[in-house]
């Protein structure tokens, strides 16, 4: 069996525990390769790793860091079907959305290539009789990365890049359950001519994270996954003293006004629905539909449904691959089954389409009639399931928006610009789709929700990952001549 190690210095370091998680090929149920998780030790071997390489590094030219970047991004986008494979065999999604998310990242490595012009300070001149001040950002030392299932190769290229560009060292605590796609990455930064330690993979599950979180070393912690953990994760860093930014889980609706184009409004659903089975944090997994438009949205998603081919992500003709795990896919049918017993109508009922073998398939799924209270509305189901809420006035809609404890990602759809402007407005959401389902912001703008769907102060990646990653300090200079140098204990004044 393969085993998935540490990297530790450029070195692969197995794991001591005698403690392993599987890794499946969700489209088969087969285990492909061990993980083995790391001890307290492990995880304080890579922090002394990447704590050895940090004056060194951090005292890199930029010209020499952001060099290392650009053949970093050249490798990867050589490299790239094969982290879509890699991606595919053990998170399940489909080749093509495999390959998106390796394109997603890149974007966050070229935005790490620039990263001299968003490092550069201001310089005041003259602010006093003979002082001078500027500012400048400098990397925070040691920074750690605890990474979802979801996205394995692009959720660490959000933090990453623009961590080490900037001039810190980097643990990656990567999910255990499809972390083949980092390993690549490893080596790719190696052969891009980044030194050993400056990148250090931990392989683990809660005794390596909970290291990380207290370990005096660590300067900053990046966490992506789950609203519980993210919350914790949040508290306990910060409690150690560390700075934390944890985004957490989501419930995205998708608002559709009655003038909009139902046909283009249901093929948004669709596809932001069940793209990668409804495991994205930015799915859409609520459409609210506001009066007349209830009627001919839910039978246009009804008719698209059977269209969608369910299969191995490795087929090129599968659009939706399989969920993650068989407990997984069991939890995500449970909200089917309930949803009638608590008054919602199932539309389309993934459960009746069978497949073969022992892969964590589940078919597409419609529920209608859904209300806030229900199970399948307040609970984040992570699968491919589709909630209908009908309600009569966009500020309905809005407000029921606001009072949803997430707040990560929404959409409406309407052909009135007006409509448009008062929802971006009005919206209590991170990030907000007008006619977009998925409105992931590019890699030079900055990734983050509101409400539980974020803890902390600072967005992911673009200028508030690079602001994450530094700490500012502003210098005042002045060069006197000692002969007219007085003694004044006066506060100073600018005069
Ligand atoms: P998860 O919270 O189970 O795991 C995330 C990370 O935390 C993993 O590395 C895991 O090993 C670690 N972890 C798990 N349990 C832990 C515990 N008890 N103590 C300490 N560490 C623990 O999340 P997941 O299932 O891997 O990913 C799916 C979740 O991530 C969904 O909720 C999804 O919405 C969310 N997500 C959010 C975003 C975002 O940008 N807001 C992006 C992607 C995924």
């Amino acid at each position: 069996m393969r085993t998935i190690n540490h990297i530790i210095a450029g070195e692969e370091v197995v794991s001591s525990s005698g403690r392993t998680s599987p890794v499946y090929n969700p489209a088969t149920g087969a285990v492909t390769a061990e993980v083995g998780l790391a001890t307290v030790d492990e995880v304080d071997r890579a922090v002394a790793a990447a704590a050895a390489a940090f004056p060194a590094w951090g005292g890199t030219s930029i010209a020499r860091r952001t060099a290392v970047m650009y053949r970093f991004r050249d490798l990867v986008d050589q490299r790239k079907e094969d982290m879509a494979a890699l991606l595919t065999a053990e998170h399940g999604k489909v080749l093509s959305d495999s390959l998106g998310e390796v394109q997603r990242g890149i974007e966050n490595i070229e935005y790490a290539c620039g990263l001299a012009e968003h490092l550069k300070g201001s310089f005041s001149q003259e602010v006093s009789t003979d002082i001078d001040v500027f500012s400048i950002r400098q990397p925070l030392g040691v920074v750690a990365g605890i990474t979802p299932f979801n996205f394995p190769a692009m959720v660490p290229m959000w933090m990453f890049p623009n961590a080490i560009a900037a001039g810190n060292t980097f643990i990656l605590k990567p999910s255990e359950k499809d972390p083949s796609v980092n390993q690549l990455a490893a080596e790719l930064l190696a052969e891009a001519g980044l030194p050993d330690g400056v990148f250090n993979i931990v392989q683990g599950d809660k005794v390596a994270v909970d290291r990380i979180l207290e370990h005096p070393d660590i300067a900053a912690i990046s966490f992506v996954g789950s609203t519980p953990i993210a919350r914790y994760v949040y508290t306990t860093g910060t409690t150690a003293g560390k700075r934390v930014q944890a985004l957490g889980g989501a419930k995205n609706h998708m608002v559709v006004l009655p003038d909009a184009d139902i046909g283009l409004a249901a093929d948004a659903a669709v596809s932001a629905g069940y793209g990668s089975a409804g495991e994205r944090c930015m799915a859409i997994s609520v459409v609210v539909a506001v009066g007349s438009a209830a009627e001919p949205l839910v039978a246009a998603i009804e008719e698209r449904i059977p269209t969608v081919t369910v299969g191995d992500g490795a087929d090129p003709d599968s659009q939706m691959g399989p969920l993650i795990t068989g407990e997984h896919r069991d939890r995500v049918a449970s909200f089917v089954e309930g949803a009638p017993g608590e008054g919602a109508t199932v539309v389309v009922d993934g459960r009746r389409q069978s497949f073969e073998g022992d892969g964590y398939f589940l078919a597409p799924s419609l529920l209608d009639n859904v209300t806030p209270g229900m199970r399948c509305y307040d609970d984040e189901i992570f699968g491919p399931v589709l909630c209908v809420v009908r309600v009569d006035t966009y500020d309905e809609a809005v407000q029921m928006i606001a009072d949803n404890p997430f707040g990560n990602g929404t959409a409406i759809f309407t052909r009135d610009g007006g409509a448009a402007r008062r929802f971006q407005i009005d919206v209590d959401a991170g990030m907000v789709g007008i006619n977009v389902p998925v409105p992931v912001p590019v890699g030079y703008y900055s990734f983050g929700g509101w409400g539980d769907s974020l803890f902390g102060n600072s967005h992911a990646y673009g200028p508030e990952g690079i602001s994450f990653y530094t700490r500012a300090k502003v210098v005042t200079s002045r060069w006197p001549d000692p002969a007219t140098s007085t003694i004044d204990l006066g506060f100073p004044q600018n005069v």
